[in-house]
């Protein structure tokens, strides 16, 4: 067996882990990322794709956004459609925040910008390594085992950051007892289409249709990205690309359904969409970040956010520890990002609420429809909207 120290075993490479290894290696800190995956698997994910204003300061920070600065699309705005009349409303975030913007580009491309950053320097990354598994974390001697390309690895440490999503190792290593879990599943899902075709709008639309919420987002100017509510029972085996399309134009206002550009699919799925989080996200020297510890409906554009934030919350406790020697930041971690992190989820868990068939209630649809209303046509609420959206402080 090879036993190798660092000081902060970082378990996933998606995100919060590759932000958190790259904040903390550009100060000097030294850090092993570990991932069961292969690079070009993880490159070939297709998630995400809304940076908010923090988000691409901290890829600023990292000194790798030269891509995203070229590539990306800054958005001042979206629109929202309601009604069997199709009325619209054009929420000018930037406008409404003090010039704050949000940044479209994708997660795979984002991704490949921190994996070009990480190969490029000296810190030591493990991919498809087996059995990855947290011990000791309650000790003054945390390690992390696996097995990578059949060898047998000890990784001492002095902290382990679990950034292996919600699926991963890190949160099922806590005992039961030590967390409490928060939790909401929605009755519905999302079908979604990434195609090569120019978006139908230049800004993200958020459409609240009788028959199900519509949403027109884009990673590029050329690539789009749409989804429709659908019931959880649907399969995506009874859905063509052509089905799709006839479906979106169906629920889209005229003007808009004419200007759609159809296309093979680059991505076909049906997502199902869940609230989670776990209470605390620090387990004595072991925290939790993004997906692992907290999981938001797509609705708000949160999930890679919250990811980055937490990173770059947890590295400034780190740096704090490591330059400065006390652990002010480390001990408040879990607190902090926890008031960040119940914000957007509020927040994804009302937008999904505002704008999907909730159940056949008349009563309950009218009620959304006068929220909704309201919300367009108040300045107090649109900057209520335009405030979470591009990301509390
Ligand atoms: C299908 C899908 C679509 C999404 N769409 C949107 C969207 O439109 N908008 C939005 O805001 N958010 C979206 N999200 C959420 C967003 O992509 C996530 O919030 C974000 O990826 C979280 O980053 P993360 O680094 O915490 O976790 P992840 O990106 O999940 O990364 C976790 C990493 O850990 C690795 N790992 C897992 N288990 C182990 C293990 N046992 N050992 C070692 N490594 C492990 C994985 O291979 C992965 O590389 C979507 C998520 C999914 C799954």
């Amino acid at each position: 067996m090879k036993t190798l120290k660092t000081k902060v075993a970082i378990i996933g490479s998606g995100p919060a882990g590759l932000i958190l290894g790259q904040l903390l290696h550009n100060q000097g800190i030294d850090n092993v990322v570990i991932d069961n995956k292969s690079q070009d698997y993880i490159l070939g994910r297709i998630r995400a794709g809304v940076l908010e204003q923090s988000t691409v300061d901290i890829i600023r920070e990292l000194g790798i956004s030269e891509r995203m600065e070229r590539e990306g699309l800054v958005h001042n705005g979206f629109t929202m459609i309601w009604g069997d009349d199709y009325q619209r409303q054009r929420i000018p975030f930037t406008e409404l925040t003090g010039g704050k913007v949000m940044m479209v580009y994708g997660q795979t491309e984002l991704t490949k910008d921190l994996l070009a950053a990480r190969n490029a320097c000296d810190a030591l990354s493990f991919y498809d390594a087996e059995d990855v598994t947290p011990h000791d974390f309650y000790s003054e001697s945390p390690r992390v085992s696996f097995t990578h390309q059949g060898e047998a690895y000890q990784l001492e440490c002095d902290y382990i950051a679990g950034c292996d999503g919600f699926h991963g190792v890190s949160r099922q290593s806590v005992p039961e007892q030590e967390m409490t879990v928060y939790e909401n599943a929605y009755p519905f899902g999302w079908l979604g289409v990434l195609a090569d075709v120019p978006p139908v709008s230049d800004e993200v639309v958020y459409q609240h249709h009788q028959d199900g919420y519509v949403l027109c987002s884009m990673r590029s100017s050329t690539r789009s990205r749409y989804y429709l509510q659908v019931s959880l029972d649907e399969k995506l085996e009874d859905w063509s690309v052509d089905r799709f399309w006839t479906e979106l134009k169906r629920r889209l206002p005229d003007d808009l359904a004419e200007k759609v550009v159809t296309g093979p699919a680059l991505e076909m799925s049906i997502a199902p969409l869940r609230s989670f989080v776990c209470e605390p996200i620090r387990f004595g020297n072991l925290f939790l970040l993004g997906d692992a510890a907290h999981i938001v409906p797509p609705t708000g554009a949160k999930g890679l956010n919250l990811a980055a934030s937490d990173a770059k919350q947890l590295s400034d406790g780190l740096l704090q520890f490591y330059n400065q020697g006390h652990s002010e930041g480390l001990d408040q971690y879990s607190s902090k990002a926890l008031e960040r992190i119940w914000k957007a989820e509020r927040f994804s868990w009302w937008m999904t609420s505002l704008f999907h068939k909730l159940d056949d209630s008349a009563f309950r649809q009218k009620m959304q429809l006068s929220e909704i209303h309201y919300l367009a046509h108040s300045k107090a609420g649109q900057t209520t909207i335009a405030e979470n959206f591009v990301g509390l402080d």
